[in-house]
């Protein structure tokens, strides 16, 4: 079997190192960062996030603020709670918890947070300094992917073919250009890619952004190839029980974890690395806002 990618010690380590920062900025700096967390209704796995998200946050010694507003909330409503959070000097950074209800605009939403605010990296800014190569914050997730690779395959990505399976904004496509800011050669495999199998047999580093459970057969992975599985599924599992799920991620880990090298198991490894690298982009926005 392949070696087990764990993202929960790796995640658990920056925080360790990301409490001691924010000690540091308080006693040398005399200030605290704070992350405002913004959800807009009542969707179950958005609230369990949140509550992660504030928790760790806290945990870390930062300051935490939840705003919530109803699932019937306005366009004018989320955005004037954006506005105000861009504007209050003791946050330093802005999530907006998505998805949000469906008649809501998004990416209109996205685009009212600051960019200096913008902790997740999704923003019209944010995007384009990551695609042309500028110094920026980087989204959470798809970071969080680099850095497991790295514990895998060591520091030196130079050259390693990636294919990532996924183009989405939040995670495919920004996955696919913080592996290329590595000097990887990169594919983007999406719905419309021609044999997938064949594209993903050449994969040093095969990440899956795609959404469905267990998608990924061992016959796609090559011998030895470090996996990375973004996807959270949630599947009925009748032995828990009736009515109960499981989560699953995209990859068929009990297949594949005897054909590759290093995989990261689902749940457990990209997951806690996204809120690792919320809380990283929080304290590099706190610094950069005050010029330090
Ligand atoms: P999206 O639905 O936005 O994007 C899915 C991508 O997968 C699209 O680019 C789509 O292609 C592609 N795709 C869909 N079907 C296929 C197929 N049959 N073959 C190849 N490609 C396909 O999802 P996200 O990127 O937001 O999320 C992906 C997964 O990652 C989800 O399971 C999500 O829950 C999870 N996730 C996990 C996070 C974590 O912290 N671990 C954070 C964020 C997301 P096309 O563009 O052509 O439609």
């Amino acid at each position: 079997m392949g070696a087990l990618i764990d993202g929960k010690a790796i995640a658990a380590g920056i925080r360790e190192d990301v409490a001691k920062e924010v000690a540091a900025l308080k006693s040398e700096h005399g200030f605290t960062p704070g992350l405002a967390v913004v959800l807009v209704g009542e969707d179950p796995a958005s609230q369990i996030y949140v509550r992660n998200k504030g928790k760790m946050t806290e945990e870390a010694g930062m300051n935490s603020f939840t705003h919530r507003l109803p699932a019937d909330a306005t366009q004018d409503q989320v955005e004037a709670l954006l506005e105000t959070l861009n504007n209050d000097d003791s946050v330093d950074g802005i999530l907006l918890q998505l998805p949000l209800p469906k008649h809501l605009d998004e990416a209109s939403a996205i685009e009212r947070i600051s960019p200096n605010k913008d902790v997740d990296g999704l923003t019209e800014a944010s995007a384009g300094r990551l695609s042309l190569g500028k110094k920026g914050i980087r989204p959470c997730t798809p970071a969080g992917c680099v850095i497991l690779a790295k514990s895998a395959l060591g520091d030196d990505l130079s050259g390693k073919n990636v294919v990532v399976i996924g183009r989405s904004i939040l995670v495919g496509k920004p996955a696919a250009l913080l592996f290329l800011e590595q000097n990887c050669t990169v594919t983007i495999a999406h719905s419309r890619t021609k044999d997938l199998g064949e594209v993903c047999r050449q994969a040093d580093i095969l990440v899956a952004a795609v959404g469905r459970p267990k998608m990924v057969p061992a016959e796609w992975v090559k011998p030895g190839a470090c996996v990375i599985d973004v996807g959270i599924n949630r599947i009925p599992a009748p032995e828990k029980g009736e009515g109960k799920t499981r989560v699953v991620g995209d990859v068929d880990f009990d297949a594949c974890k005897d054909v590759a090298g290093q995989i990261t198991p689902v749940p457990g490894s990209v997951g806690p690395m996204t809120i690792a690298g919320l809380l990283v982009n929080t304290v590099t926005a706190a610094k950069l806002r005050r010029g330090l």
